[in-house]
């Protein structure tokens, strides 16, 4: 992943029609879970709506308590990428926590005829889990986004992605989604986002940041601007190619992380946002 001196490959990968690179910049604004088909149904259509190609859908999810919801596995595949189909979305970043994903995602998507296709994401708690990430590297099917890991250093995690890459997968976005901080406060993790040009620097990848799950909240500053915002903006200026962000018809419902979901009808603002940042810069 370029972080061999002799290794000068280019950067990024194109992937079901849509390009990954240190240049350029793609937004999967979606729901951080899965939970009816009315909520990703109205998802995908505010995508559609504002020319997104793009979503994150948590199907498998990875909860620090057991009695939380624990996502609806391989049960809302077919739903949920039939209507990506019907939407025009190119690709869902997916988190999956165990190897036999891989398959069962596969399996549904060969199945419909490829409505959509996938990126496998590797969460923060799994960034050290070789084993997974070793079955992830030896498939070339679907591109990978990994996120660093909240209490290890950089350098660690840059070589949890080198395990993917030494497998046989370099198609890899590194995400940066912020530390726990003894603290916690006043964000759920503290935001790293002045680490993209560092990333950027050490390796070949495109570098993808999650205000959401890096603020943790709605909190808002006196001038009415919301944390998740900020620390968007923060990203995409630093030279982010790719956004995560958590969106929610209707957050109070939401069966995971509701308290940080921006809300439907603020997805175009948060789109013309982003390009100004990104044009700005
Ligand atoms: C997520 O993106 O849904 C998620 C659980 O993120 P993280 O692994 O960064 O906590």
């Amino acid at each position: 992943l370029g972080r061999h001196k002799d290794d000068h490959r280019q950067s990024g990968f194109t992937y079901n029609g849509v390009e990954f690179s240190q240049n350029n910049l793609n937004i999967f604004a979606g729901l951080c879970a899965v939970d009816i088909p009315d909520h990703v149904e109205m998802m995908m259509r505010a995508l559609e709506d504002n020319g997104e190609v793009c979503t994150r859908m948590g199907a498998y999810k990875p909860r620090t308590n057991p009695y939380s919801f624990q996502g609806h596995g391989k049960g809302c595949l077919p739903w949920v990428f039939e209507k990506a189909g019907k939407h025009g979305i190119k690709v869902i970043a997916m988190e999956i926590t165990h190897e036999s994903h891989i398959e069962e995602i596969d399996h549904c998507l060969e199945q419909l005829g490829r409505p959509t296709g996938v990126m496998l994401q590797v969460g923060t708690r799994n960034t050290q889990n070789f084993e997974l990430l070793k079955a992830i590297g030896r498939q070339s099917t679907y591109p990978v986004l990994l996120k660093r890991g909240f209490g290890i250093t950089l350098n660690e995690s840059l070589n949890a992605a080198e395990y993917l890459a030494s497998e046989g997968n370099a198609n890899v976005i590194f995400c940066l989604r912020g530390m726990k901080t003894e603290a916690g406060q006043p964000h759920r993790n503290m935001v790293d986002f002045a680490h993209v040009p560092a990333v950027k620097r050490l390796t070949r990848m495109p570098v993808c940041v999650d205000p959401s799950h890096s603020v943790g909240s709605r909190e808002q500053s006196p001038d009415g601007i919301l944390d998740v915002m900020h620390a968007t903006a923060q990203g995409v200026v630093a030279g982010a190619n790719m956004v995560l962000v958590d969106f929610h018809p209707k957050p109070e419902k939401a069966l995971v992380d509701g308290p940080q979901a921006l809300l439907m009808d603020e997805l175009p603002a948060y789109l013309e946002d982003i390009r100004l940042c990104h044009e700005t810069w």
